[in-house]
């Protein structure tokens, strides 16, 4: 059947059926606004499943990525029973392992950011955290604001639910080869189609050569390649919250704004250099399953580089094995993920034209901020 021809018109088309394109979406129809999204593939498999579905608040840069963290986290927790999504986490837990971390903490938790975290010392966490290895560590910070979706499965439901409860059409397994004022041209194996349409957000994700490539090119943005594993215990083991340890805290921008960092980072870069050259910072966190998702590195290029190593896998389960009370388990998936990195902020909103918008999370925080950044847009891009 071929699918040639001019569809109705709508207010939005969004390009991307990834988090940023379908909180571009949802934002959309809570405007009351008719939308259409079009996505290249069957189905998304770009960053948004990749990634994981950990929307992190507490650590995030303190300011605009931070604030719409929380929104983000707020708004996940409005939509989640909606769409039938199951919150599979609450809350994160900040292993200090060092010192030098806790201090790096204790100074967090001083900061407006920190107003609602609590320090609890290595007693305290063996009662309300016996997952941690409590008994190598300073204490530990415990953040209320997190929660996590199994994104291997929740984007798919989000869509689904935007399709089936909201009214968005979905174009899958339709490219969007063209964009102008009058609408987005699209190819399928069936034919083209010229979707009319008011607005356009593009939301490519890792695609900065495409469609997106006249209004990104100025911002030389590259990627950075991610390493991911799913281990499955073999022992009774059960994780209520996120996990990150000290790598964490000279990674995230909440943190490494604080001066008491630096003595951190001196200590690893003496102790664990290879783990710091990979960019290696702990994130753990449990599926339904029982399965537990552990990541992740970071390898900066100006392409994909498809093969991963298995050295480095092996880093990210020693600082997994130092971090939490598990000790028999088996590897049964390993993938890598990409995004966007090396624009000015964290993320790049950028309007051409009255009727474009061009979105890019160029910080590896579109699955926390995503919603958040979306809104702002919608509330500030005036019909
Ligand atoms: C391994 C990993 C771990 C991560 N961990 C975290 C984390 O802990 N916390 C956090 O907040 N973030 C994390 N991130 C980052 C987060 O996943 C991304 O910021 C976010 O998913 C980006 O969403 P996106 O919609 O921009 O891109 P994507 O998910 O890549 O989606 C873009 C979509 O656009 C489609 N597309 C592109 N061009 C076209 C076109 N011309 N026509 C039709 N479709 C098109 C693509 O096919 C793709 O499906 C992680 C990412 C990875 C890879």
């Amino acid at each position: 059947m071929r699918t040639s021809g001019r569809r109705d018109g709508y207010d939005v088309v969004v390009v991307g059926a990834g988090i940023v394109g379908l909180a571009s979406a949802w934002m959309a129809r809570r405007r009351g606004l008719s939308v259409a999204v079009v996505e290249r593939d069957p189905r998304c498999t770009g960053a948004s499943i990749r990634n994981f579905g950990f929307v992190t608040v507490t650590g995030q840069r303190a300011g605009k990525t931070w604030s719409r963290a929380l929104r983000s986290r707020d708004l996940w927790a409005e939509l989640a029973p909606q769409a039938g999504i199951p919150v599979v986490h609450q809350g994160l837990w900040v292993l200090a392992q060092r010192q030098a971390a806790w201090e790096v903490l204790e100074a967090f938790s001083k900061t407006s950011m920190g107003e609602d975290c609590e320090l609890c010392s290595p007693a305290q966490i063996a009662t309300r955290a016996p997952f941690l290895r409590a008994r190598d560590s300073q204490g530990a910070l415990y953040s209320p604001h997190e929660l996590r979706v199994e994104s291997r499965v929740a984007i798919g439901q989000l869509a689904g639910w935007l399709a089936g409860s909201c009214g968005v059409e979905f174009f899958f397994d339709h490219e969007a080869v063209g964009i102008s004022a009058s609408g987005v041209e699209l190819t399928a194996s069936g034919g083209q189609i010229d979707l009319a349409a008011e607005r356009v957000v593009l939301a490519p994700g890792t695609h900065l050569n495409g469609l997106a490539k006249p209004f990104l090119s100025a911002y030389s943005l590259g990627l950075t390649q991610l390493q991911m594993l799913r281990v499955r215990p073999r022992q009774s083991y059960r994780q209520t919250s996120a996990v990150m340890s000290d790598l964490s805290l000279v990674r995230y921008a909440g943190y490494t704004g604080l001066a008491e960092h630096r003595r951190l980072l001196s200590q690893l870069e003496a102790e664990c250099p290879a783990s710091l050259a990979d960019g290696i910072h702990l994130i753990v966190v449990q599926s339904q399953d029982g399965s537990l998702v552990v990541g992740d590195s970071h390898h900066n290029s100006r392409q994909v580089d498809p093969f991963g190593q298995d050295a480095v896998d092996q880093r990210i389960l020693a600082h997994m094995s130092e971090a939490i009370e598990l000790s028999d388990y088996e590897v049964v998936d390993r993938w890598l993920g990409w995004y966007p990195v090396g624009g000015p902020d964290d993320a790049l909103v950028v309007a051409p034209e009255p009727w474009l918008r061009v979105i890019s999370v160029t910080s590896g925080t579109g699955a926390s901020t995503a919603f958040g950044l979306a809104e702002e847009v919608f509330d500030q891009w005036s019909s």
